[in-house]
């Protein structure tokens, strides 16, 4: 500790270098940095995201786009536009990056540092269920026996704090940590679906976890889906954060 928690950066390379260059700024070292999958999908910068996250983070697990994208997932429940993005992704990424991704474990366990990553949910994590509610996080919790759990898939920001009571407090923000158990959500680099449209990500210290949302360059992102082809509902919802 600190680390930076990274997911969802869905070849969105403005994004990316965004938080990077945050996390550079506060000290945290290069191998201080945790990605929790779904480096590619709906954006236009696979290989270089790609890249860069096995340059900058010293533990990675897989995402559903990254399997669907390897070909590990069917898309066949993806909705059209990112089931198009998936196919685009397919084509142009190169085989440097597929052996990259490839290596993705679907979930880690850091013993030292008592934190379960995994992109979905703990319960099933290849069929990449969300968890969205209170229920969802407290049949969880009983999928692993780590004080923290990391996750990311939603796009959603949180910090869940269970009570040894079993009662439960999210915060969106900030939280103290103390000695109860932990589900957090570092929200999505690339592409944020909490009406906030600026890049999601989190940093965890011994007492404290925080979301930090960062302003990027959205235009330049979107002028390269464009320009790719890509659907444009996806340009367009990045400007909404939705
Ligand atoms: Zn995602």
């Amino acid at each position: 500790m600190p680390f930076a928690v990274i997911s969802d950066v869905h070849s969105n390379l403005e994004a990316l270098e965004t938080v990077l260059e945050d996390i550079g700024k506060r000290g945290i070292k290069k191998n201080g940095t945790i990605f929790l999958g779904d480096a590619v999908g709906y954006g236009p910068n696979p290989n270089e995201c790609v890249l860069l996250i096995k340059s900058h983070a010293r533990w990675t697990i897989a995402g559903n786009h990254d399997w669907a994208a390897l070909g590990l997932t069917d898309i066949a429940y993806f909705n059209a536009s990112a089931a198009a993005a998936i196919r685009w992704t397919d084509d142009v990424l190169t085989p440097e990056c597929r052996l990259i991704m490839e290596e993705y474990p679907l979930v880690k366990r850091l013993k030292k540092e008592n934190i379960f990553l995994v992109h979905g949910s703990p319960k099933e994590p290849e069929e990449w269920h969300y968890v969205l509610s209170l229920w969802d996080a407290e049949v969880n919790f009983e999928y692993f026996t780590e004080r923290i759990c990391l996750l990311g898939h939603s796009h959603l920001p949180f910090i869940l704090d269970r009570l040894p009571s079993g009662d439960m407090v999210v915060f969106k923000e900030e939280a103290e940590l103390g000695p109860n158990r932990y589900i957090i959500n570092p929200g999505s680099v690339g592409q944020p679906r909490d009406s906030d449209p600026r890049a999601s990500y989190a940093v965890l210290t011994e007492q404290k976890a925080e979301i930090i949302r960062l302003p990027y360059d959205i235009e330049k992102t979107q002028r390269k889906m464009r320009d790719a082809g890509l659907p444009a509902p996806l340009v367009e919802r990045l400007s909404r954060g939705v």
